[in-house]
Formats: C-alpha cells, structure tokens, sequence
C-alpha cells in the first residue's frame, strides 16, 4: 500500500514546497530512468523510445504512493511506459473528438451539454489516454479564444451544461480560471458547470481555497468527476482535498477506466468503489478502454468487464456500483454495456 520513503532526493533543481501545485508539476518525474531509480525497480521495465512522442509525466505526490521495489504496481503501471505502446494496433482519435468540435478546443457530442479543452496539459501522462495522440497544440488556450467560446455559450440557449475539461482543466491557474468560470457562470441558461480533472488526485494542493471559494461563489450546482481508478491512488491527502471540494457544497463523482494488470479484478474494484463510497464520492463510470493506439495493452474483454460489474452490482449498494460504458462515434450518450 501507500509508502512515504524517506530521504527523497530532488530530481530537478530548485526548492520543493508541496503546498504549491506549481512546484510539484515541476518537481515531477520525467524520465522513467529516474522514476525507476527513485523505487529500486529495474529500469528495463520501461521503454525510453515509447516516450519521444508521449513522455513521461508523474508527480511526487502521486509516486509517494507507490510501494517501493514493485514493477507490478498499480500505480507505477499507469505511468510507466512500456514496449508494448510501440504496438501499431489501435486509432489515434479513438472516441471521433476531432469531428465534434464546433468551435477550437470546444467540442459537443451530446444535447445540452459541450465540453471545453481548456488547457493541454496534464499533471500526469497516463499511459492509456485516449487523448495520448490529441492535437493538443492546437487546442485554445488564450482569453482571445475562450471570449469565442464565451460568445458561441451566450449564443446556444440549448446548451445547460459546460463541462471543463482537457488535458486537466486545473492546470489552468486560479487567476484566468476563475475570470472563465465567472464569464460563464453569468450566462443565465447555464445552468450546472462541471470539472473533469485529476488534479486532485494527483496533486491534492491544486484544490486550493481561491479554486474552492469560486466554487462556492456560482449559482450553477458544480460537479467534480475525479478520475481515479485503484484505492492506492488515495491517502489521507487526497481526502482532505475531497473535503474540501465537498465543503465547497460541489457533488464530487468519480470515473475509472477498466485496465488490464492494474483494476482488472474484483478486489480491486470493490475497494475503489467502497473507499469512496464511505466519503461520499459516488463512482459514476467504469469505462471500457478507448482503442487508443499505444494503449491497447491495457485492455479488458467486454465479457470479463461485465462479469467484474454484475459482482460488483451482487455486493454493493447500487449508488457504489459505476456504470459500464464505452464511448462509440456517433452516439447519443456514452454506450451502457451489459
Ligand atoms: C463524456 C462526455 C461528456 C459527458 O457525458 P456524460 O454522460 O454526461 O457524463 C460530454 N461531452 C463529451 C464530448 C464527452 O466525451
Ligand atoms: S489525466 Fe486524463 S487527460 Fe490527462 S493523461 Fe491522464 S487520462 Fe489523459
């Protein structure tokens, strides 16, 4: 389980605070030489030349979690790369993003609800993203396009939900994140806003008190989905942040995905599904890999997914069970596989 090593050695220069998120991003792990050194695993685990085109990105807070000398972990898995992303299986717009996009970095698939690629970056490179081959570079990141999007919400009487969204959206700083969300807030047919972040998790410090008074300030009920997807990934510094967010009077949901060597198995799930249970975080999706190309491996059969949730289902209160889906081009909602 989680383990604090002691003596950490800075891999970067530079002073270290961990109440600032800014300095944990960089601090963070960027070699997989480095991140395997730091654990005492063998480093041929990982594949250097599956990194030149997504590299390697992992915070402290989230290695800190890790159990030293395991190149099983489930965490260290999610993060590591691996000889078998150079497999040329797989599409590189696995979920059809790029033809949903109404508007740069804006994209709508379903009724009443876009989503909004508010920044590119990430605060951990997860091996199986769907997004791992997303033209991010072209994605809007400045107040001149965010004032486009802005008009194109005041425009769209349809739409009632915006989903903040990315990379992770709180990589956006506090400062041009709460002048958007209070541009948008304004808009009076908006009328729930939600974030889609790992942030969290990764870096509990993000949750920072001017991100939760904005929170606090909107008229919109605000949803957080965190993206977790073992019991590992939480300590005690995860749940505060969580507390905080709940404080903030925010519904906090939870989406995994279903991989294979890391959450692949009953156990696993059950305790996911149970830790957040117990604080509240109700676990919205369990979704089916995307068929992402680098990210195959870590696939799960439907059959074997669906025999893993109607357990899950036999055990738990149905608020803790997450709904099966996967995401298919062209459809109206995520698809419920059963
Ligand atoms: C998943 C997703 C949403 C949100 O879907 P819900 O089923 O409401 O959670 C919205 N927009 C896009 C483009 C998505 O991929
Ligand atoms: S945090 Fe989300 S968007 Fe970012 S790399 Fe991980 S899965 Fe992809």
């Amino acid at each position: 389980m989680a383990t604090i090593l002691p003596g950490n050695t800075l891999p970067v220069e530079g002073s270290f605070e961990p109440a600032d998120w800014r300095a944990s991003l960089r601090a963070a792990y960027r070699s997989s030489t480095d991140l395997c050194d730091f654990l005492g695993v063998d480093p041929k685990v990982a594949c250097p030349q599956a990194e030149s085109d997504f590299p390697i990105l992992a915070p402290r807070e989230f290695v800190q979690r890790m159990e030293p000398g395991n190149p099983r972990d489930p965490l260290l898995l999610q993060v590591v790369s691996q000889s078998a992303e150079l497999v040329d299986s797989g599409e590189l717009d696995p979920v059809g993003e790029l033809p949903a996009e109404r508007h740069k970095g804006l994209l709508q698939k379903y009724d009443h609800r876009v989503l909004l690629i508010l920044s590119g970056a990430c605060a951990i490179h997860c091996r199986y993203c769907f997004r791992r081959n997303f033209p991010y570079d072209e994605a809007a990141k400045g107040r001149a396009e965010w004032q486009e999007w802005l008009e194109l919400l005041r425009c769209d009487s349809t739409i009632e939900e915006v989903v903040f969204s990315g990379g992770d959206p709180l990589s956006v700083g506090d400062d041009r994140l709460s002048w958007f969300i209070q541009q948008v807030a304004e808009i009076s047919h908006i009328r729930r806003l939600r974030f889609h972040t790992r942030l969290p998790v990764v870096i509990p410090s993000r949750v920072t008190s001017e991100f939760t008074k904005l929170l606090e300030s909107v008229e919109q009920a605000v949803y957080v989905v965190l993206h977790i997807n073992h019991a590992q990934e939480l300590d005690e510094s995860v749940w505060a942040a969580i507390r905080r967010l709940h404080r903030a009077g925010t519904q906090v949901l939870n989406q995994a995905v279903l991989l294979r060597g890391i959450n692949d198995n009953f156990e696993a799930l059950r305790e996911l599904c149970v830790q957040l249970a117990d604080r509240q975080v109700l676990p919205y999706y369990l979704h089916q890999l995307d068929p992402v190309r680098g990210g195959m491996h870590f696939g799960v059969p439907d059959v074997e997914a669906i025999e893993l949730v109607a357990a899950l289902r036999a055990d738990l209160p149905g608020y803790a069970v997450p709904r099966l889906v996967r995401e298919l081009r062209g459809e109206a909602s995520k698809t419920l596989i059963r």
